[in-house]
């Protein structure tokens, strides 16, 4: 896969297996490459139980590998030495998916934001503390008086505001968004969202966007990968995944997204994913999407499609290509 020197992450053949019962494996990741260049966006997107959250976890090393290699900034993220993984801890942060279970009830806005300040020892002393948790705040939206509030005090939006601030204090590099806005109203996804996206210029944060909602993907992503059933379908400049998609499987995920101009909506294809995703236990010999696939061939019966790029910085893994 071609890339350049600014890549800050870089993940090779990732696989990440499950035993299930005796003799059953669970292929969540199944052979999975990418990279991240430093100050981008790669969204990350497929069904749910496609493996896209057990990819985001194992790539930032909340879960061992069962194979393949995952280097930030050229160090392999699974054998970090004590000293660079502290460093890494910090520098690399999460926003989880749901901000009612990932915040503590039982603890004030500021001791959530401080936690990782705490435990990296950055505040040289109590008021440096107060400093960096009201800092994190502002960074938000949120206001200083909400700092000695308690969670359940806050609705959804103003949540994982906290979610995010509390990434933030320990003023990381790259963040694993973890379907940040998924749990959130409509109307509140595109806030949560325009922040992300602030964000990242003012702050120069590269962001890893899971996600299964496609039209948000583009919106926030420069580049948007395709999942399906553990493994690669598609990656490819956001513009052009949306633009130009190629997998069948793709097509059909973009097919579903609604157009604001009535008559696009009325005049354009609709293709329907029949059946759902199969079990990630025990898939068939060959390409994945076969029992899906209105164009599946001999071929795709017999033999794992390539993950190539079948146009410049467009990769496929389709035997139509
Ligand atoms: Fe369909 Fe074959 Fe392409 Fe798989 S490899 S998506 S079955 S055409």
């Amino acid at each position: 896969m071609s890339k350049d020197a600014n890549v800050i992450l870089e993940v090779k053949n990732l696989k990440k297996y499950f035993k299930v019962g005796n003799k059953d494996i669970l292929k969540a990741v199944d052979d999975v490459s990418f990279f991240i260049r430093e100050g981008e966006t790669l969204g990350l997107v497929g069904e749910s139980g496609c493996g896209k959250t057990t990819c985001g976890r194992t790539v930032i090393g909340m879960y061992d590998k069962s194979g393949g290699e995952v280097f930030y900034k050229g160090k392999s993220v699974h054998g970090l030495s004590r000293k660079d993984k502290k460093a890494f801890t910090k520098e690399v942060q999460i926003i989880f998916q749901d901000p009612y279970a990932s915040l503590n009830p039982r603890m004030t806005v500021a001791d959530i934001i401080a936690e990782g300040i705490d435990i990296h020892g950055l505040a040289k002393n109590k008021k440096d503390r107060e400093e960096r948790i009201y800092k994190a705040l502002d960074q938000v939206g949120l206001n200083r008086e909400h700092a000695n509030r308690f969670v359940h005090e806050f609705s959804g939006g103003q949540r994982q505001r906290i979610g995010i601030a509390r990434a933030l204090a320990v003023e990381p590099k790259f963040i694993l968004c973890d379907e940040p806005i998924s749990a959130l109203d409509v109307s509140i996804q595109a806030q949560v969202a325009n922040l992300l996206i602030k964000l990242q210029k003012e702050l120069g944060l590269t962001y890893l966007f899971i996600a299964h909602d496609l039209s948000m993907v583009k919106h926030i992503s420069d580049r948007v990968a395709v999942m399906y059933l553990g493994s690669m379908a598609e990656l490819a400049e956001s513009e052009e995944l949306y633009n130009n998609p190629k997998h069948p499987y793709t097509k059909a995920l973009m097919s579903a997204i609604p157009i604001a101009d009535p008559d696009v909506e009325e005049s354009r294809e609709r293709i329907m994913l029949s059946g759902d995703v199969p079990s990630p236990i025990n898939t068939p010999i060959g390409c994945k999407f076969q029992g899906r696939c209105d164009k599946c061939m001999e071929i795709c019966r017999k033999e794992v499609p390539e993950f190539k790029e079948v146009e410049k910085n467009h990769f496929v893994a389709c035997h139509l290509y």
